[in-house]
């Protein structure tokens, strides 16, 4: 785990913090915001799992240490934080490294109050008293839903004081993660370097890349110019599929061998700063494309180029997805793969999405802190009679940072040509949108079929 940097900037996170309470107080006239970050997780006996922070609580907090808590106390007029975490403990911190502690976090954190965590169950009732509505994730787990009950409770017992419990129970996160969709200039930084590194990887992989080799071999040398790179973790488990394990969607990174005239699909991104990034790249073992690998790989390219025109401020969220589908579609009835006689014609085709067999998911999702991050990928509606499948697509605004993936799987059926059995392609990029469209900040890899081969030609 990581200790904040000596770098760290609390403006950033103070900022947040008052943008998160001025929301609250159009909504409910303030109250008190409770959000705690992440458990740790054991692995197995006396060994965990590597850390990881819960993304909105680092979002309003810069901190990464496991057993900490938020609390915000919003009023019309001011807003007062309060952070509680480990206390210091020369013993422990031996074994697990230093801790932050109450005493120091103010100061390195630009948190007005700390406490130690033991003090959770008699300051949250004084926070509470009086508060008129309460922010906090509910129904996420058992352990806080009791806490928050327990803490509610110690208040309605002083009812006969004259004090009184919120009356209002408002969801943190529809409000946390409307703000972290849009990216700062600050954020977009750090996405652009953790896509940089992630990109090196991708081509660190098609360098080594040797018939003979077996798929975890290559996940090694994506996870070594990751480390390498300073990056702390992966964004998500890395995919390594080769050949017919290509077309299993969420495969890992397995122990088949790589042969000569297959192909390898590798989806894999480097997590840096509490950033994620994910690239897909395929590429031939051997260095060149097949026919019938070019012929799929090229409909691919083009679906996502199509994508990426349509990835631009204005357009809705689905719109790159509808350009990918029209492209591919399109490919697969000149590859015969859809017969034309039984669609009738492209837009028939399209409205009967007969590319389902080959493509079953969507094009894009928003990345940030998380892989697949968060924000409704449909426009927020004060209408609450509105269903949520009545509102329309999200659209596309400068800040928010998808990916664009579009893919063919191409499983053994007998309405298939055989030459295309097998064969799993996708690729993917990352793009944040700018006012004049989009940037991709991934591509230090190539994406082009002749680009690969000329890079894995120069290595060989
Ligand atoms: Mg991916
Ligand atoms: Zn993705």
């Amino acid at each position: 785990m990581n200790s904040p940097k000596t770098s760290f900037n609390a403006n950033i996170y103070r900022t947040r913090r008052a943008r998160l309470a001025e929301l609250m107080r159009q909504q409910a006239g303030g109250g008190l915001a409770l959000i705690a970050t992440a458990p740790a997780a054991y692995r197995n006996r006396d060994s965990d799992y590597p850390y990881r922070h819960d993304s909105d609580f680092f979002y309003l907090t810069g901190f990464d240490e496991p057993d900490a808590t938020l609390a915000l106390n919003v009023s019309d007029s001011q807003i007062e934080s309060h952070l509680f975490c480990r206390p210091k403990d020369p013993e422990r911190e031996i074994w697990d490294g230093l801790r932050l502690g109450p005493e120091a976090a103010p100061e390195l954190l630009g948190i007005d109050f700390a406490h130690a965590n033991q003090t959770l169950d008699s300051k949250l009732p004084e926070l509470l008293a009086n508060q008129t509505a309460l922010y906090t994730r509910f129904a996420n787990s058992a352990e806080s839903d009791r806490r928050v009950r327990h803490w509610i409770d110690q208040v309605r017992k002083q009812s006969r004081a004259g004090i009184n419990a919120p009356s209002q129970l408002h969801d943190i996160e529809a409000l946390v993660h409307e703000m972290r969709l849009i990216k700062s200039p600050d954020e977009i930084a750090i996405m652009r370097q953790a896509a940089a590194i992630s990109a090196q990887a991708h081509v660190r992989a098609m360098r080594m890349c040797r018939p003979g080799m077996h798929e975890y071999q290559i996940e090694a040398e994506l996870l070594h110019e990751f480390r390498h790179s300073g990056a702390q973790s992966v964004a998500y488990n890395s995919i390594v599929a080769t050949g017919a394990n290509a077309c299993i969607l969420h495969y890992r990174a397995g122990a088949t061998e790589l042969r000569a005239g297959e192909l390898c699909l590798i989806d894999a991104g480097c997590e840096l700063d509490g950033y994620a990034s994910d690239i897909t790249r395929t590429f031939p073992v051997n260095g060149v494309f097949s026919g019938p690998q070019r012929a799929l790989y090229d409909i691919t390219e083009a679906a996502q180029a199509a994508a990426i025109a349509a990835t631009k401020v204005g357009n809705t969220f689905i719109q790159p997805h509808e350009a990918a589908l029209r492209v591919l579609t399109q490919g697969l009835i000149d590859e015969k793969l859809i017969a034309l006689s039984e669609v009738g014609s492209l837009d028939n085709a399209l409205e009967l999405a007969a590319y389902r067999p080959f493509y079953m998911h969507r094009t894009s999702h928003w990345l940030g802190m998380d892989v697949h991050d968060v924000g409704s990928y449909r426009e927020p509606s004060a209408d609450l009679a509105l269903h949520n499948q009545d509102k329309p697509w999200r659209k596309l605004q400068a800040g928010m940072v998808i990916t664009i993936e579009p893919g063919l799987y191409i499983r053994p059926a007998n309405t298939v040509p055989e030459a295309f059995w097998n064969i799993g392609i996708r690729i993917e990029d990352d793009a944040v949108i700018t006012a004049q469209g989009c940037e991709l900040i991934s591509r230090g890899v190539p994406v082009l079929a002749s680009e690969i081969e000329n890079l894995m030609h120069e290595s060989k």
